[in-house]
């Protein structure tokens, strides 16, 4: 149940998705009372496959939500590797525990992730405090406060005061369009993906992550699920890629427009192998979306007065380092320790601002770039994306240097990471700040507009 409502109202969050969700928690475990506003009327384990990074994970284990329960979910990602056109090995290395993290990282359903955050928080915020049917249009921030302004899903407008709103509200968020009101659509660079699972035998180690083509067409492909222990097939999780001209606009970024087979099978027609028939993984589908890789322009603030932006709604990025959700759990933890040491105030927001948003912004700039999967486009470059013996191509000094500078720019290199303190040491709480009057109950704070 939620903490007593001492001096700080509640803090409202815009959004239930991962990056909300994990705030949630996080507002949970330092004492802090919050309130989940969610538009979906009702939460579904929608998406598809997504990586967890081990210092996200570090942070969920930190919320108690340990290995029993994200076994259960998905499986503990052992190998990230790139195979070229012809199939020869571009560069292979273990990921998670296998490499010496102390956590592992995970390939995970994105819905069944979202769902196990959202039953842990109902079992420990209450039902009360995620409001499905909720969405938030708009804010009002006050000196010692904040109002967001809400549309239900049965036509109500509110207005639902707050010490603090925390807007996760995703890659559409409506309350950075607030705040800046002229932000450019969402950037479309020409990629498009078709995504889907397909159960089939997992490659290699059994839990490999594997980008197999170039940079402009290829396919990636992991389990998210154990072996069925009589069939061996595990879930497996694809993205078909490929990259067009994009002069003809933009897409729309909505995970959910669900497409046909033969939409976009006849560009991996041949890339039929002894050792992987793609098209028969495409057709093993029973459901494929579509999903233009989109980001957004980086802000210079994500913080206006008592509002504070995370995860989508303030980083969008290509998901081609597989850091999207990981970053928004990390956000909610940063955020977290801001509130633990400047108390649940506007100070907090900022400290939180200085110590992510220009750091986080340069990772989506870098995603623009191919993220991890540059090391393709460097291929291309030197030899067209076909070689037989990838060393006379770029060494392997080259790549191992390519690798370490994107996971240090993305905050999961292994040595920083092991070392690090707890983001929030166990037992920190965070204290409400003076200016809040004392609130006895949400409801004398919510009304109808
Ligand atoms: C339906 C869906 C499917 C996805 N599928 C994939 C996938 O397959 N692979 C992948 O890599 N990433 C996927 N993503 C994106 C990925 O989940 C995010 O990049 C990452 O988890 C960051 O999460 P977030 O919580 O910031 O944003 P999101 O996961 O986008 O969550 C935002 C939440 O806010 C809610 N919301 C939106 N607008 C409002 C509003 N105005 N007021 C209140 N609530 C609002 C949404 O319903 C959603 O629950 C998906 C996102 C969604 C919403």
């Amino acid at each position: 149940m939620q903490p007593e409502l001492t001096k700080n109202s509640p803090v409202l969050i815009a959004g239930g998705g991962i990056g909300g969700l994990s705030a949630a928690l996080t507002l949970h475990q330092i004492g802090v009372p919050c309130v989940v506003l969610e538009s979906a009327t009702e939460l579904k384990p929608l998406g598809v496959g997504i990586n967890i990074q081990p210092n996200a994970v570090r942070e969920l284990y930190d919320l108690d939500i340990g290995p029993e329960l994200l076994d259960q979910t998905g499986l503990q990602t052992k190998e990230w590797v790139l195979v070229g056109l012809n199939g020869n090995e571009v560069y292979a290395e273990p990921r998670g525990i296998a490499a010496g993290y102390e956590w592992p990282q995970y390939s995970v359903h994105r819905g069944e992730l979202q769902m196990l955050l959202y039953r842990t928080a109902l079992e420990r915020l209450g039902a009360d405090a995620i409001r499905t049917g909720h969405r938030v249009t708009g804010y009002r921030n006050h000196a010692d406060g904040v109002t967001a302004i809400v549309q239900t899903s049965d036509g109500q407008q509110l207005e639902i005061d707050g010490a603090l709103l925390i807007a996760a509200d995703g890659v559409h968020s409506a309350v950075r369009a607030q705040m800046y009101p002229n932000q450019p659509p969402v950037n479309w660079g020409g990629a498009i993906m078709w995504r889907g699972t397909t159960l089939g035998k997992p490659l290699r180690t059994g839990a490999s992550f594997i980008g197999f083509g170039t940079h402009q067409h290829r396919v990636v492909f992991y389990p998210i699920s154990q072996p069925d222990p009589q069939t061996g097939l595990a879930v497996i999780n694809w993205i078909a890629e490929i990259t067009v001209d994009n002069s003809g606009g933009l897409g729309d970024g909505d995970w959910s427009k669900k497409v046909e087979l033969e939409a976009f099978a006849h560009h991996f027609d041949d890339w039929n192998h002894e050792w992987l028939d793609v098209p028969a993984m495409l057709r093993g589908a029973k459901e494929i979306y579509e999903y233009p890789m989109v980001d957004r322009d980086p802000v210079p603030t994500w913080v206006d007065g008592n509002t504070v932006l995370l995860g989508d709604a303030a980083h969008v990025m290509y998901p081609t380092g597989s850091n999207g959700a990981s970053q928004a759990i990390v956000d909610a933890r940063v955020l977290g320790a801001a509130l633990v040491e400047h108390g649940v105030s506007a100070d907090a927001l900022r400290a939180y601002d200085a110590r992510l948003c220009n750091a986080i912004s340069r990772v989506v700039l870098r995603n623009r770039g191919a993220g991890p999967f540059g090391l393709l486009n460097l291929i291309d470059e030197r030899c067209g994306g076909v070689f037989d013996d990838i060393d006379t191509v770029v060494s392997a000094e080259e790549r191992e240097q390519f690798m370490s500078n994107y996971k240090s720019a993305a905050g999961f290199a292994m040595e920083q990471l092991n070392a690090a303190p707890p983001t929030i040491a166990r037992g920190a709480k965070a204290t409400a700040s003076p200016k809040h009057s004392l609130v006895k109950s949400l409801a004398s704070k919510e009304r109808v507009a």
